[in-house]
């Protein structure tokens, strides 16, 4: 009964059920009015006919049609106002529960999405849909009663001239299907460009820098525009089958009314109608022609409006991949972990591919754990997989004890600091920045952070301090600076495990040594594993594992690894060269 590509909108509509009902009566209202034009039009041209013509009747019968337009016109109001702002409000819901929805999605779905795909959706596939929950419904609504209303007096005048009026009607119909097919994969195809389109702009503005630093400018430029006319052409395809479209309703119904006049006339001629009957005849054929017009626009919007919930669909039918088991009892969110990891016969794959293989490793409550290892051995992998960026076999990543997907997402997630490779900062105040995951801290809280990510006295040197606002992304900051800022944002939340992804890559080894100093403090008691490449930093680690081609090839302390003379004792003789060579020059 209800249409099938309807059918992910049938929550919205129940929830404001009422304003429709609301709308529908309304829409009964004002075409229960606007159909009473034809009727008292002929009746006065008959009595006229027949009593004679005289100032006081015109002026009543002026009157009445006044009171009539006047009653369409409250109603047309309040139809509008009724229906296009339940739109609004299901426009609102919707784009609430898109970015919920976007919200809880894993982090494969974003690998493999593009942002700009994302935003046409939310924004211009979203109005679409708004389109065809306000003007769809109100053009459809009015179009239909007002045809049933007018079939009725008509039918009523003559069911021989009702029957001519309506002939071209199965005509109507299948130009309906033709077109609305057609409507609806040009939309699909313009949308989709206009995804496109949208993600290439995007990407130039994230990665303006390089596009600076590479001179592609003109390049873009230009390939922007070819996507950019690709997506006109496309539009100007449904432009072409639009201009196709009303012409062809008014043809039909041109042809009603050339039939209507021709045969009305004869019937008057016959004397089977009076001229009243036919002059009211005629005029609801004029009346019908804006539910025509409206008919050519309820199909572009129909179509339209169900081609963009198909895409807007795609993106709600997406399930998070990492969510809570089902038997995960809800814990207090507050619960503090140990913070003992370990790993246990681990293996991961990436789509198939094997990345980590047969990872056996404990880190015991309260210490630390340096993972060195060339690029691609899979130590972000490794270290993604504590907090569930990725999950693997139930079993193999444990924490005290417990397999982690035992605890709930969000407490897990609590008592981890993770500072990711690539660091990202909200174009928001540094304060918001590193008080992100907690929105109670005190001024003295990210004070104390920034400390302890050896930031503050940078931050107290900028005119604005902690109000200094960071630009997108943090542009404003040096590579080092937003990598501490990130730290700073994982300290405040005084997390039992903290996990660091070579997040002091871009400081020198100096002050590298002095946050490792500081955290050692900071983070006494609680559980530390980090990513380097700079042996000076990894020395101190209690332990140091060595991933090489997604295994430990060599666990142990610092002394342990050196007299091993492998990677390890490589690296660090190659460093200690370095290094010297670095003082002779
Ligand atoms: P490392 O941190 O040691 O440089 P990574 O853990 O980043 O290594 O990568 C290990 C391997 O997994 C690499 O071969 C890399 O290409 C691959 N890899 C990393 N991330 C993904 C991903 N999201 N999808 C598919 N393959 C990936």
């Amino acid at each position: 009964m209800f249409p099938k590509s309807l059918r992910p909108l049938l929550p919205y509509l129940k929830k404001y059920r009422r304003s429709y009902w609301w709308g529908g009566i309304f829409v009964l209202f004002m075409n229960a009015a606007w159909v009473l034009v034809p009727p008292i039009v002929g009746r006065a041209i008959d009595d006229m006919r027949e009593a004679g013509i005289s100032l006081h009747k015109i002026g009543i019968v002026a009157l009445v049609l006044l009171l009539v337009s006047g009653t369409k016109a409250i109603f047309q109001f309040l139809i509008r106002w009724v229906v296009i702002g339940v739109s609004r409000e299901i426009e609102f819901d919707l784009r609430n529960d898109l970015f919920r929805h976007l919200e809880g999605l894993s982090h494969s779905f974003y690998q493999r999405t593009r942002t700009g795909d994302i935003m046409a959706k939310a924004t211009n596939d979203l109005n679409a849909v708004r389109m065809l929950l306000g003007p769809g419904f109100m053009y459809t609504a009015n179009t239909v009663v007002f045809t049933a209303f007018a079939l009725g007096f008509m039918l009523h005048i003559s069911h021989r001239l009702t029957f001519y009026a309506f002939l071209p009607l199965p005509i109507v119909s299948i130009v309906i299907q033709y077109f609305g097919r057609r409507i609806h994969e040009r939309f699909e195809r313009i949308q989709a460009m206009f995804s496109e389109i949208s993600a290439r702009a995007q990407e130039n503005f994230s990665g303006v820098r390089i596009i600076r630093a590479y001179a592609q400018e003109d390049a873009e430029i230009a390939s922007f525009e070819t996507a950019n006319r690709e997506y006109i052409a496309r539009s100007l395809t449904l432009v072409r089958l639009m201009g196709m479209l009303w012409p062809t309703l008014e043809t039909m119904l041109g042809l009603a009314i050339v039939l209507v006049l021709w045969l009305g006339g004869r019937e008057v001629l016959l004397g089977r109608m009076t001229v009243g009957q036919f002059t009211a005849f005629n005029t609801f054929m004029v009346q019908l022609t804006w539910p025509i017009i409206a008919l050519g626009w309820v199909i572009n919007i129909f179509q339209r409006g169900t081609a963009s919930l198909v895409r807007i669909n795609q993106l709600m039918q997406e399930q998070p991949e990492i969510v809570d088991a089902p038997n995960v009892k809800a814990q207090a969110p507050e619960q503090q972990l140990t913070g003992d990891i370990e790993f246990r016969n681990l293996q991961f794959s990436y789509n198939g591919t094997p990345v980590l293989h047969d990872i056996n490793l404990r880190v015991p409550a309260g210490s630390s754990l340096a993972i060195v290892g060339p690029t691609g051995s899979g130590k972000t992998t490794l270290v993604s997989l504590i907090p569930r960026i990725y999950d693997t076999e139930p079993g193999s990543v444990l924490i005290d004890g417990k397999p982690i997907r035992e605890y709930p997402l969000a407490m897990l997630r609590r008592n981890i600091g993770f500072v990711p490779q690539e660091t990202f900062l909200f174009g928001e105040t540094i304060r918001e920045n590193i008080a992100f995951g907690a929105p109670d801290a005190t001024d003295h809280d990210v004070r104390w952070a920034a400390e302890a990510a050896n930031i503050a006295s940078e931050i107290e040197d900028f005119p604005e301090q902690y109000k200094t606002i960071v630009g997108e992304r943090g542009i404003t900051l040096s590579g080092g600076q937003k990598q501490r800022t990130a730290i700073a944002r994982a300290l405040i939340r005084n997390p039992r495990i903290l996990v660091l992804d070579d997040a002091l890559s871009s400081v020198d080894t100096q002050t590298e040594d002095k946050i490792l100093n500081h955290l050692r403090e900071v983070m006494q008691g609680r559980t530390t594993i980090f990513i380097s490449h700079r042996v000076s930093t990894v020395r101190n680690a209690d332990h140091i594992a060595v991933l090489h081609s997604g295994r430990i090839v060599e666990f142990g302390t610092h002394e342990d690894l050196i007299s091993k003379n492998g990677y390890y004792s490589d690296l660090y003789n190659k460093q200690l060269l370095e290094e010297e060579l670095a003082e002779v020059s």
